[in-house]
């Protein structure tokens, strides 16, 4: 168990982190909403192995969301969170008010171009403009060496990593693996939300992002079919609604061709919670 600082304001956490920067010490940043799970703990864990000190941040960002989405009722719980990042030896938790962030009269918003107008960009309209922007003002309140990302969610690492490289931020991105429960659901905290039956069945996206990337291996040819498949098959499982499951271009996100990089996305309804997912084909 070790220390844990924690930060409310920019200036605080600056205050802290200009010691260890005088000392020469390499710092990561790993961007959360809080209510904490070993999804997390493993970024925080990559950036343990990368930099001297671990900030963590836990801001529930309102500009993501949209006006009928989980905002009010998305779980926080900081006293656990606490708990966890002491037990795994994070070293700074900044965990800033509304106005820390988005100060009176705050009106800049960054927009990506293509990358953010499939997928996930079609069904949340302004949710990748909100990611960027709190991001980069994380990346520049911060000023960390590393920022450690998970490809829990694929698109949005890869809209982080166009926006740093396009706007030259002086940040390197690290990705980690999707961390799962034994069953194969992919670790969220929007995963509180499901009930017994929910649970029972959300396992059932990760196979289906399996059986289409064995086709993908097996028959390319015969991928439409199967796609189509899985969606029949996962609602009549008792998923309510499927927003996407697409083989894409694993970075532009575009749809996949023959010869490409592919990455399968979902992102499912089991009544009021929705889920994403996704995995590579190698
Ligand atoms: P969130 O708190 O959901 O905004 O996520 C904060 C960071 O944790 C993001 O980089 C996510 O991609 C990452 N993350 C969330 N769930 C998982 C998971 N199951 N495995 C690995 N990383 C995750």
């Amino acid at each position: 168990m070790s220390h844990l600082i924690l930060a409310r304001s920019r200036n605080d956490m600056r205050q802290h982190l200009k010691i260890w920067r005088d000392q020469g010490k390499k710092i990561a940043l790993v961007p959360t909403m809080g209510a904490l799970h070993n999804g997390h703990i493993a970024l925080i864990e990559l950036g343990k192995q990368y930099a001297d000190h671990v900030v963590t941040s836990i801001f529930v960002n309102p500009t993501q969301f949209g006006p009928n989405e989980d905002l009010a009722r998305y779980p926080r719980q900081e006293d656990e969170d606490r708990a966890k990042l002491c037990t795994i030896g994070c070293d700074l938790l900044y965990a800033p008010n509304l106005e820390e962030l988005y100060p009176q009269g705050f009106q800049t918003r960054i927009e990506l171009g293509a990358i953010t107008q499939r997928l996930e960009g079609v069904f949340r309209p302004h949710f990748f403009s909100g990611v960027a922007t709190v991001v980069a003002k994380l990346l520049l309140q911060v000023t960390p060496d590393l920022a450690i990302f998970g490809e829990k969610d694929w698109q949005q690492v890869q809209v982080v990593s166009t926006m740093v490289k396009d706007l030259d931020l002086d940040v390197t991105i690290l990705t980690a693996p999707t961390v799962r429960d034994p069953d194969g659901l992919a670790l969220s905290s929007r995963n509180a939300y499901l009930n017994a039956e929910e649970r029972r069945l959300a396992p059932k996206l990760k196979s289906a992002l399996d059986k289409i990337a064995h086709q993908l291996k097996t028959n390319p040819a015969g991928l439409d079919f199967i796609v189509g498949q899985a969606k029949q098959d996962l609602l009549a499982a008792g998923f309510r609604e499927i927003d996407y499951l697409e083989v894409c271009h694993s970075l532009t996100l575009e749809p996949w061709q023959l010869g490409d990089p592919a990455r399968i996305l979902v992102a499912a309804w089991l009544g009021q919670t929705r889920l994403i997912d996704n995995i590579g084909t190698s």
